[in-house]
């Protein structure tokens, strides 16, 4: 990654009229969102009593649905100079708050849908709030140009252009720091090994507050000028039937969590019976997608076997993580080996480090060679991870990010890898506290603590139990009050 260029709004001003977004309320070009962000950035402005100036420092939290108002939001934040705080409509209201008051955002942001949720969260924590109009007419938002000076900021690359909470083994959810920097270093990387171009025409179906969603799926293709359609949610016959339709824009690149693949496998098997109607299914997905990656938990090799069958791609594995973006990945071209993760990207140095005192390397390398140290090969290890993607620091909490660099500022990823024949293996997780369900990271610490407040429960373990579509499942085993009953709907219903 060759020296920092520009924050990713500003390519906008070279794509001009291309398509940027498709979603529900119809297509959005390059200009159209570059315009919209740049009213609602004024907008921004104004509500923080900063006419002209720049909003270094402040963060602004906002929760839109998955289309182009999402985009608009984190345009308008960066063109202020602030930092993007993204929320998900899947957090109840209680982490809301949590990641407003955590990140001490300034001011909330809301898609039309999620009026009714975020106004009183304003109003309760007396932040500014501003409204989006619908996404179908965010043009309301478009000012002239010449009344919106952009302040003349020049430290784009070590400025905090975002924060994305993640759980940890311990306490609650933390504040991953990217700056433009590590955003365009991430981008880089994955736009030169998986090929991305203009012509490129994305499917969009995961949520947006996952380095996963946020950046392999939107923000790559808004670099290069290429499309991105926009599902709402993930509903296996309605990607299916973007996946095979013939209309403009056609899809040419899927990325997915392993959940979804199977779930999509599922609807197959039910749905698609007819080997005439299988025969389309295969041809459609070899003539026309050009790529489909699985990453964010390990791909089981049945799913992978059933999807080659079916579409006839062999799935790209790869390994990233919110606080260093992806850091291994299968190649485009060239042999996918199932199980494993391939080689590190372009700029991404990783290390496999013996977990004892010892703490010696068994294996470090880049994306053009890996060093073994002799008779080490195939030892397990701790993961560790180096380079310009990797995250800037835990948001307030310099504690947690010390721990989690070595001295010489190497990430350690908790994860288990070896090297073995040439690539990288996720073995686990170092520590058992960590769920993965359906690509998310889950904290067992923080679920035991939710089940611990209820007042019959006296002690609690909470295990990731083994599951052939979400990977792994939330299964909690738990010791009643004596004398106490309760059923596990109670119990579930309670949780809720
Ligand atoms: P990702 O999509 O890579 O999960 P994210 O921002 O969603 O990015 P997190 O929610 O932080 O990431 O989860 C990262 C963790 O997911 C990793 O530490 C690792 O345990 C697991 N993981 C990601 N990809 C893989 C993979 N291909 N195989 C096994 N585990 C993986
Ligand atoms: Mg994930």
């Amino acid at each position: 990654v060759a020296g920092y260029s520009a924050p990713v709004f500003s390519r906008a001003q070279v794509y001009r009229d291309k398509l940027a977004i498709v979603d529900d309320s119809g297509s959005h070009s390059y200009r159209d969102l570059y315009g919209s962000s740049r009213g609602l950035a004024g907008r921004i402005k104004a509500a923080l009593d900063c006419p002209s100036g720049d909003l270094q420092g402040k963060r602004i939290s906002f929760l839109c649905a998955n289309d182009a108002s999402y985009t608009v939001a984190q345009w308008a934040s960066w063109m202020c100079g602030g930092t993007a705080v993204p929320l998900y409509r899947e957090h109840p209201p209680s982490e809301l708050e949590y990641i407003i008051s955590d990140s001490q955002s300034s001011l909330l942001v809301a898609g039309q849908p999620y009026a009714d949720t975020m106004e009183p969260l304003a109003h309760r924590l007396g932040l500014p709030y501003l409204q989006l109009p619908p996404t179908s007419s965010l043009s309301s938002l478009l000012e002239a140009p010449e009344n919106q000076p952009e302040p003349g900021i020049t430290d784009w690359a070590q400025r905090p252009a975002m924060i994305i909470y993640t759980s940890g083994t311990t306490g609650r959810p933390k504040g991953v720091l990217h700056t433009h920097s590590n955003i365009q270093a991430m981008v880089q990387g994955l736009v030169s090994e998986w090929g991305w171009s203009r012509d490129d025409v994305i499917l969009h179906t995961l949520p947006l507050h996952h380095v996963h969603g946020i950046v392999n799926k939107l923000l790559c293709p808004l670099w290069v000028g290429a499309t991105t359609v926009m599902l709402p949610t993930f509903q296996p016959q309605k990607v299916w039937e973007v996946l095979l339709s013939s209309k403009a824009p056609m899809v040419t690149v899927f990325m997915a969590v392993p959940t979804i693949y199977s779930k999509l496998i599922r609807h197959y098997e039910q749905h698609f019976t007819q080997p005439r109607v299988q025969d389309f299914v295969r041809a459609a997905c070899k003539e026309r997608i050009r790529l489909m990656v699985s990453g964010s938990s390990a791909l089981p090799q049945p799913t992978l076997l059933r999807w080659e069958e079916i579409t006839g791609h062999t799935l790209l594995e790869r390994y990233g993580m919110t606080e260093i973006g992806m850091a291994l990945s299968n190649p485009l071209k060239g042999p996918r080996i199932p199980g494993a993760v391939g080689v590190p990207l372009p700029g991404v140095e990783v290390r496999i480090v013996m977990t004892n005192a010892t703490s010696t390397t068994i294996a470090e390398g880049n994306s053009r060679e890996t060093q073994v140290r002799p008779g080490l090969e195939g030892k397990e290890g701790e993961l560790m991870v180096r380079g310009d993607q990797v995250f800037t620091e835990y948001w307030n909490k310099p504690e947690a990010t010390r721990e989690s660099f070595t001295e010489d500022g190497w990430f350690k990823t908790g994860d288990t890898a070896v090297y073995k024949n040439g690539v990288y293996w996720i073995m686990g997780r170092t520590s058992v506290d960590i769920i993965k369900s359906g690509g998310y990271k889950i904290s067992a610490l923080e679920v035991e603590r939710h089940l611990l407040a209820h007042p019959d429960i006296t002690d609690v373990a909470v295990i990731g139990a083994r599951d052939a579509t979400w990977g792994q499942k939330v299964t909690a085993v738990v010791q009643l009050k004596r004398g106490q009953s309760m059923t596990l709907s109670e119990l579930k219903t309670w949780a809720r």
